[in-house]
């Protein structure tokens, strides 16, 4: 269950764009693309023109620290989404969102994904009633996935049963009271809003 754990505005920085890797310093004037954007290293500010392959390359590099998934993994999702019915780089999109992780990032019950991640980890979740403490556990319609009982107490999700902050996607239904939610559906494009063009990534691995 690897991870990465080096700096992360890096990341953002390398994309171009706010990745919101780090919860709410990503909100604050703190964060580093509002500082600094351009590339990191010695040549960030030089001028760079991409490659066809080089364009395809970020926008995977995008979706993959998006979500928090190395490389092996990002690349069998691919291959599962390339083996099902469909526009694959949208259910590349949907199986990514579908991870325990992001639906706990999503409902509101962390600050970031590499938080949900860790509290997913920590064994503070449950679906269906068992405990599930691994962060790639794929979510299906219908599914509830809530805060197990000897975590509720904990003033960090009582803070946020009090003060729920984020809006929540049409495809999850959230009770903050009782610290759960529940998968409607499987989202849909729309509702995915994760910074990255999809038919790139398929470009990518169709080379
Ligand atoms: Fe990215 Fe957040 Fe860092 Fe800003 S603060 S660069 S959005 S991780």
């Amino acid at each position: 269950m690897a991870r990465y754990t080096g700096p992360v505005c890096k990341l953002c920085r390398r994309e171009g764009t706010k990745l919101y890797l780090k919860g709410e310093k990503c909100f604050t004037d703190k964060c580093a693309i509002a500082r600094r954007a351009y590339p990191p290293g010695q040549h960030g500010q030089g001028r760079r023109k991409l490659s066809e392959y080089g364009v395809q390359l970020r926008e995977k590099q995008k979706a993959r620290r998006t979500y928090g998934v190395m490389e092996g993994q990002f690349a069998r999702y691919f291959g599962k989404a390339s083996t099902k019915k469909g526009v694959t780089g949208e259910l590349l999109l949907q199986l990514l969102e579908r991870r325990l992780d992001n639906v706990v990032y999503r409902m509101g019950l962390a600050s970031s994904r590499a938080e949900a991640r860790q509290l997913v980890r920590h064994n503070h979740f449950q679906v269906n009633g068992r405990r599930v403490n691994i962060p790639s556990f794929s979510v299906k319609p219908g599914d509830v996935v809530a805060v197990r009982e000897t975590s509720r107490p904990r003033p960090r999700f009582k803070a946020m049963a009090e003060s729920p902050s984020r809006m929540v996607p049409a495809w999850l239904q959230v009770d903050m009271e009782r610290l759960s939610g529940t998968a409607l559906r499987l989202p849909t494009r729309e509702e995915i809003d994760a910074p990255v063009q999809e038919q790139l990534i398929v470009e990518f691995y169709s080379r």
